[in-house]
């Protein structure tokens, strides 16, 4: 067993200047997670006088939400997914650990990895969520959900695949089951992907194909719900219907999917023979959450203290997609990036309010506002009591997407793509590689820095 004065090793890059800690008597933080609330985190503690151990399962941090951008074949996982390593490899007092937390023992105070445990004074659990298929979890296998980088990767490879074997295929049912494509869940990631497919079939593929037109393709987003985009005022969900509407995407609200199995989705009033479903219907908290002691709450997440802090446990935050926090209102926080950052400063800000012998302060989120895109020029956004559809929402969009990118190199290699697409209509990352769910591994990802390739 390692401890933490004697840490495994690891591969890649030392720390810069390395502290003098033997033994090191600075308590000990351990973040698990290197998202959004995890990252943010680290980096409020650079300056505090702890040492600070980070573990993802994961060696990078991915900006989930560009990952429909690689479902859909615009960005390269390499544009969207940056070393945890590199990120705070000039933060001295940090290390950076890969391992898979198993649990949590508060008795002990240890994360225990897969193959490890690591003690702690504090903790800040930051792992966020999965996909849920509300106890279907046989429906997984048909509709991928996009979390990760694996599964926009068979996203693409669904997508992309479909229109190649219908120019191969004679038989015109299962040419028109190829060419259906089913979004299950109207939030702001079905919206989304139901966007950027409609626009793959009416433009990008425009002239690809001689037997079929994949004009002619059917793309449908089922929501469970009353409106697409939950959350959001009467007026963007009402543009965002239509928007999605004139590209050719068939809305069906109030609809729950009632099955789904390979080459068909169940609605209540009608079988729909499609090749390709995508999920986009629910999340729920990683299962770690249910080692901290707690009952659960909504979407399987753990419900904090208004400080972030696990009830009766102060020295345990847990922040982000996680955590269920309220605002000042009692209205549950929505599980989104700004909340994970605001939220992960906060349990790191408190941990070192205590340190110095001061209460821990209520996590107040503010609240910057919401954007969903719709295609290429076009978005709905509420920022304040500003409520904007269409080109300016989108530009707002994009400008947002790009500040928040991780890294120069990202930053420049997104706005040129977004700016040759924009123009060109094209997507440049639409080649087909691996097998969906099989050979297209996050090794072959992360090894490879050709954009284009992956
Ligand atoms: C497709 C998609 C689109 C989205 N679009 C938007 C958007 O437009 N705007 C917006 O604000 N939000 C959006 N979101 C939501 C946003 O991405 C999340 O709110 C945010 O990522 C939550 O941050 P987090 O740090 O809590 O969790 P995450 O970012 O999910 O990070 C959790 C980290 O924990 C690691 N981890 C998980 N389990 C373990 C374990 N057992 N051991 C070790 N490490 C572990 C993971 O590898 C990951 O790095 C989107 C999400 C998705 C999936």
């Amino acid at each position: 067993m390692a401890t933490m004065t004697s840490p495994a090793p690891v591969p890649g890059p030392q720390v810069p200047s390395p502290e003098p800690t033997s033994p090191d008597s600075r308590p000990h933080v351990v973040i698990l997670g290197g998202g959004f609330a995890g990252l943010n985190a680290a980096k409020a503690l650079r300056r505090a006088p702890v040492r600070v151990t980070l573990i993802d399962k994961r060696n990078f941090h991915l900006f989930q939400p560009l990952l429909y951008q690689v479902a859909t074949a615009s960005l390269s996982p390499s544009e969207i997914a940056y070393p945890i390593r590199s990120i705070l490899h000039k933060q001295a007092n940090t290390t950076v650990l890969l391992g898979e937390a198993r649990r949590v023992d508060l008795e002990r105070q240890e994360v225990v990895l897969t193959d490890d445990r690591i003690p702690f004074d504090y903790l800040i659990v930051a792992t966020g969520t999965q996909s849920t298929y509300f106890g279907h979890d046989d429906w997984q296998q048909q509709a991928p959900g996009l979390k990760s980088i694996e599964e926009a990767l068979t996203i693409r490879h669904k997508i992309l695949y479909a229109f190649e074997r219908a120019e191969r295929e004679t038989d015109p049912d299962r040419r028109r089951a190829l060419l259906t494509f089913v979004i299950v869940g109207g939030g702001a990631t079905g919206v989304e992907l139901a966007g950027a497919l409609a626009e793959i079939s009416r433009q990008t593929l425009r002239q690809d194909f001689r037997n079929f037109n994949p004009a002619d393709a059917r793309i449908l987003l089922v929501e469970g719900g009353p409106t697409l985009l939950g959350g959001y005022p009467d007026r963007l969900t009402g543009a965002a219907h239509r928007s999605l509407e004139r590209l050719g995407v068939e809305v069906r609200t109030d609809t729950r999917v009632t099955g789904i199995e390979p080459g068909t989705v169940h609605l209540p009033d009608e079988d729909i023979a499609a090749e390709t479903v995508l999920w986009a219907a629910g999340v729920t908290g990683q299962e770690i959450g249910q080692t901290l002691g707690q009952a659960l709450v909504r979407g399987g997440r753990v419900a904090v203290e208004e400080t972030l802090a696990l009830p009766g446990h102060p020295n345990v935050y847990v922040a982000g997609d996680l955590a269920m926090s309220k605002d000042k209102r009692g209205k549950e926080l929505p599980g989104v990036a700004q909340v994970a950052m605001q939220g992960g400063r906060r349990a790191a800000k408190n941990i070192v309010r205590t340190l110095n012998g001061n209460d821990p302060q209520p996590f107040h989120y503010f609240d910057k506002g919401n954007i969903a895109t719709i295609g290429w020029n076009r978005a709905v956004a509420e920022i304040g009591p500003l409520q904007l559809s269409g080109f300016l929402a989108w530009a707002i969009w994009a400008l947002i997407h790009i500040v928040f990118l991780i890294g120069y190199r990202s930053r420049i290699t997104v706005a040129l793509q977004w700016a040759w697409a924009y123009v060109s209509r094209g997507r440049g990352a639409r080649l087909i590689t691996g097998t969906p769910g099989h050979d297209v591994t996050e090794a072959r990802v992360l090894t490879s820095d050709a954009t284009a390739a992956d």
